[in-house]
């Protein structure tokens, strides 16, 4: 683990931020092409989502699957192997436009390269209801492997309907009595084989057609008042834990002022490619993909993006 990359005057070929499959995978292909990458692999966000997954059980090549974190440390080795610098700093601010980039970090470091590959990944989506946040960890969780073991013998409601939501209640179900699964319509969104754990799971319930209205509890959780999107009927769910499961969005804090962002609000890119509005600038993982969104095709993502930024600097070359 690198903390202080080699000089930070010299002008890089490549620096990736951010370091989920996407991120990792650049970094792979770009340090094989001995571009010697430098990435910024983020504090708290390192390794991106996939740290927060338990079983990992469709990433090609894992016959008996993986942990979440697990997969990330291969990752990490496998990039570091072939020379990738990895800074566990988080990123102030980019500087993009021109010949040469400048990566700024938290601690005012600056880096500098002709290149960049952006796969910040996504952000947990909130609910933007009453109490939600006030009570974040006290009872608001968005991560069950990180906070469900809190919450052992208790009644637990998960708000969603995707594949996150139905990973989070069956991961739950080991330490909470019971899980109530809050779901705005009458079908999942989730694929067919999670639908069939957690429908069939003895452990969980289901409320459909329901929003959140607001969480209530003063220093913790006591519930949620729901509100029944059919009959317009408000009930209370009384629940010490809601986890949320709402989905996720684009990070693009650090680009939106200076990169074509799409309707969907991820960072445009042309074709499938990974070339952003900017030249030199290349994007890839969830931070584009408003509809695939697995660890898989992030991975492809980043692949694409280190083959074009391989083209990109041997045009700039030649
Ligand atoms: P998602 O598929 O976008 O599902 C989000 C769910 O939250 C939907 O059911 C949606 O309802 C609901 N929702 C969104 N905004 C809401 C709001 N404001 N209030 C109430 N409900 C709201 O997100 P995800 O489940 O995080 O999955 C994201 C991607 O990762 C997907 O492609 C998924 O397949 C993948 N993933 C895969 C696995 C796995 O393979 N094991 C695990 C986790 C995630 P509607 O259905 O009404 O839109």
């Amino acid at each position: 683990m690198t903390t202080q990359a080699t000089p930070a005057g010299d002008v890089r070929d490549v620096i990736i931020v951010g370091s989920g499959p996407a991120g990792y995978t650049a970094a792979i292909y770009t340090a094989r092409a001995d571009l010697k990458p430098l990435m910024i692999a983020g504090s708290v966000t390192a390794g991106g989502e996939l740290m927060n997954t338990t079983d990992v059980e469709n990433f090609p090549g894992f016959p008996d699957g993986i942990m979440g974190p697990d997969l990330m440390e291969n990752f990490g080795k496998q990039a570091e192997r072939f020379g990738t610098e990895v800074m566990y700093d988080d990123v102030a601010s980019l500087s993009l436009d021109g010949a040469v980039k400048t990566v700024t970090l938290a601690d005012g470091q600056e880096f500098k390269a002709r290149s960049i590959i952006i796969s910040t990944g996504s952000a947990y989506r909130e609910l933007g209801v009453d109490g939600e946040k006030r009570l974040v960890g006290h009872g608001v969780s968005s991560c069950a492997t990180c906070d469900g073991f809190f919450f052992k013998g208790q009644e637990i409601a998960v708000i969603g309907g995707g594949d996150s939501a139905m990973e989070e209640a069956i991961f739950l179900t080991k330490f909470a009595e019971s899980v109530t699964v809050v779901h705005r319509r009458d079908t999942l969104r989730a694929s067919k084989i999670m639908q069939e754990r957690a429908l069939n799971h003895p452990k969980i319930k289901f409320v459909w057609n329901s929003e959140v209205a607001s969480v209530e509890g003063d220093a913790k959780v006591t519930g949620v008042t729901l509100n029944n999107l059919v009959t317009g009927e408000k009930s209370k769910l009384a629940v010490t834990g809601v986890f949320v499961a709402i989905g996720n969005d684009p990070r693009v804090d650090l680009v939106k002022d200076s990169l074509q962002l799409t309707a969907a609000g991820t960072i445009a890119v042309d074709g499938r490619t990974s070339k952003t509005s900017i030249p030199g600038v290349f994007a890839a993982g969830d931070v584009i993909d408003p509809t695939y969104r697995q660890a898989i095709t992030a991975s492809g993502s980043g692949c694409v993006a280190a083959l074009d930024v391989e083209h990109y600097l041997s045009e700039l070359d030649s």
